[in-house]
């Protein structure tokens, strides 16, 4: 594996335009790193296991010895960990060498962690730009792939080109560092619960005798039907709105506990249509028998007490 050695580091930070660090290569960091290095950008790499910097080594990437020379490589330092508290456990032994860094954090966590990060870095004399990475790894460096930032807007622009590399398209949401971890954390709470829904079909399937490339059709065409459900209510719920003229909270309860009783019929796993079940019932509890189902979200602005 080529390193860095004591002679080859470059201490300055790099002159060129074009150079970036990449700490942090599981597989986004590793595609993000690719797609600079596919850019030309000269490349310095830090990861705790080294061995994930081989392939990029072997493609021209420079691997920095530690963090602080990783640091002290570029201004521009993408940090793509699991969390911030991995942040802090990189960073922090290596924070006399931050003064001066612009960290583009793409590492997810909540809006609250990523403000306090960004607190943390000015304190350092570090800006940070947090990150919410709306795609893949096999997105990353893709023309349509988006990423949510936020954060001082004059660093974003004097970097967008560089961002642009990461994904081609990228969405300023605002000055406070928490609003990019929200956008993506709304993202999130959509996908890991749409993907568990996609999982409790499959195994009702499994059970019935049907495999998952059976059902995929209709899979796929009842989430193609989502998008036309969002657009029509979200006016109604900004409106607060929940008449019941197209669908009722009432018509919904027996429906959610029709596909209960299936999957328990079936002898599958019930916890996802029974925590449906439960929200719903609430809404009935509530006195919404007779508004549109979408008077749940009123519920669940508030936790329950
Ligand atoms: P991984 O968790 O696979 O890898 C992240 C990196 O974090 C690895 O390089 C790992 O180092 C490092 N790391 C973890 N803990 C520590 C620690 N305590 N100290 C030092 N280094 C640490 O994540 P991904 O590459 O998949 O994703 C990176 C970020 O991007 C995550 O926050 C993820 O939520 C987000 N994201 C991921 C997407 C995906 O599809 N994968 C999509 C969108 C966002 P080591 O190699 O040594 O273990």
């Amino acid at each position: 594996m080529q390193q860095h050695g004591t002679e080859q580091h470059r201490t300055e930070q790099h002159r060129t335009e074009q150079s970036v660090t990449v700490i942090g290569l599981g597989p986004m960091g590793q595609a993000m790193a690719g797609a600079f290095l596919d850019q030309g950008y000269e490349v310095t790499v830090w990861n705790r296991t080294a061995s994930r910097a081989d392939d990029l080594v072997a493609r021209g990437a420079l691997l920095a010895p530690d963090v602080e020379k990783a640091l002290a490589a570029n201004e521009l330092v993408v940090l793509s960990l699991t969390d911030y508290d991995a942040v802090y456990a990189t960073l922090g032994p290596a924070d006399a060498a931050l003064a001066g860094r612009v960290l583009v954090n793409l590492s997810s966590d909540t809006p609250e962690k990523a403000r306090a990060a960004a607190r943390w870095a000015e304190e350092r004399g570090a800006v940070q730009l947090t990150g919410g990475v709306t795609v893949p790894p096999s997105g990353i460096g893709g023309a349509e792939s988006s990423t949510f930032y936020s954060g001082p807007r004059d660093v974003y622009d004097r970097h967008r080109a560089a961002l642009e590399v990461i994904t081609g398209r990228t969405d300023h949401r605002g000055e406070d560092p928490g609003l990019a971890a929200l956008m993506y954390q709304i993202g999130m709470v959509m996908f890991w619960t749409s993907m568990l829904s996609y999982w409790q079909a499959v195994a009702l399937a499994d059970a019935n005798g049907l495999s998952a490339a059976d059902i995929l059709p209709h899979a796929v065409e009842t989430a193609n039907s989502l998008p036309g459900f969002f657009s029509f209510y979200a006016e109604r719920i900004d409106a607060g709105r929940h008449v019941g003229d197209v669908d009722r909270l009432a018509m919904g309860t027996a429906s959610v506990e029709h596909v209960l009783h299936t999957n328990a019929d079936a002898g599958v796993d019930t916890t996802l249509p029974a925590a449906v079940v439960e929200l719903f019932r609430r809404g009935m509890a509530a006195g919404h028998a007779a508004d549109s189902f979408s008077s749940l979200v009123e519920l669940l602005k508030k936790a329950e007490v």
